[in-house]
């Protein structure tokens, strides 16, 4: 998607603070931390939220789930508890279509969400 700004970050035209990458999924930081640890798990292919997920193979969506919960561990998130979420449209407060799962931690969180 020639006007998608998180495809230019996949391919490498806007820069990013990578810190997970293969063949289906790419993790940077957020530019606009919302936590101490605040990440964006996004699949390479293009696919503007979890409502059009039917168009990702099965594998995809593994290697997403996967990453997120290797992440979280690797990061030590895990110990006290972190959040992932996928804003989907614009009342949730969707800004950049193409599918992203925050994962943020090292904070308290509280529930439910604003
Ligand atoms: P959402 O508002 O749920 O669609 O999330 C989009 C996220 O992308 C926001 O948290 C932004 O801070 C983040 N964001 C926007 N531009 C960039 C960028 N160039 N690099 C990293 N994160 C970005």
């Amino acid at each position: 998607m020639d006007d998608c700004l998180f495809c230019k970050i996949i391919s490498g035209d806007i820069k990013s603070d990578k810190i997970f990458e293969n063949e289906f999924v790419l993790v940077f930081r957020d530019i606009n931390p919302k936590a101490p640890v605040h990440l964006l798990v996004v699949p390479k292919k293009h696919i503007a939220s979890i409502m059009e997920i039917e168009k990702l193979g099965h594998g995809e969506i593994a290697e997403i789930m996967g990453s997120i919960s290797r992440i979280a561990k690797e990061l030590g998130l895990d110990k006290d508890g972190f959040r992932v979420v996928t804003n989907t449209g614009q009342g949730a407060g969707q800004s950049v279509a193409h599918l992203h799962f925050h994962v943020l931690g090292k904070r308290t969180f509280h529930w439910p969400p604003g």
